[in-house]
């Protein structure tokens, strides 16, 4: 296994855990953009968005609703905050196991660079 995020959700590479459960685990991001910056991952491995099927259209949901909880948690569900996943070259994707940004806490500027 040589992905870095299956490392993290299998506890062998340690990452700022702040919430897991069965199928999503969440941590800080090692190089923050915004206060808060975290990663939602599935558990399971999946390198980009290109690649989700059917079924795991509930899993992308709960990696969303995840998002907003965190966002409350931290107290910034009204103020606001950006959820981002990069796909591919373009986009800057450097970890090919699918992973929703949670960033808040500063004015992020539209559009991104
Ligand atoms: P991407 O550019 O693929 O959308 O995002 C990958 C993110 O993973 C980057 O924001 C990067 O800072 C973060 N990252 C890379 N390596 C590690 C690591 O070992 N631990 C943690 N917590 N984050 C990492
Ligand atoms: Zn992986």
């Amino acid at each position: 296994m040589s992905c870095l995020f299956c490392k993290i959700v299998a506890g062998e590479i340690p990452a700022a855990i702040v919430h897991q459960d069965n199928t999503l685990v969440a941590f800080r991001d090692i190089n923050p953009q915004a206060p808060l910056h975290l990663l939602i991952v599935p558990r399971a491995h999946i390198a980009t968005l290109n690649d989700l099927t059917e079924d795991q259209d509930a899993l992308v949901g709960s990696m969303c609703r995840l998002a907003a909880r965190l966002a409350k948690d931290h107290g910034y569900h009204e103020r606001g905050y950006r959820t981002v996943f990069n796909t591919h070259r373009d986009a800057g994707q450097t970890v090919f196991h699918i992973h929703l940004h949670l960033l808040a806490g500063r004015g992020l500027s539209w559009p991104p660079g």
